[in-house]
């Protein structure tokens, strides 16, 4: 889940509005719009991830 930063709105991955595809970020954009204010998040909050990610192993 996703908490927007802005309007505190939840919701997964897949309902927020992914890969804007015009802001040219090598790599994709791995930016996460809220699909209620459009405001952009990071995909999953920053730290959780991280730590998952040293915990899990990298994700593909
Ligand atoms: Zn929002």
């Amino acid at each position: 889940m996703i908490r927007c930063g802005y309007c505190g709105h939840e919701f997964g991955e897949s309902e927020g509005i992914r890969g804007c595809g015009q802001c040219g970020k090598p790599g994709g954009c791995h930016m996460v719009r809220c699909p209620r204010c459009f405001y952009e998040n990071p995909e999953e909050p920053g730290i959780l991830k991280k730590l998952k990610g040293m915990i899990k192993g990298a994700k593909p």
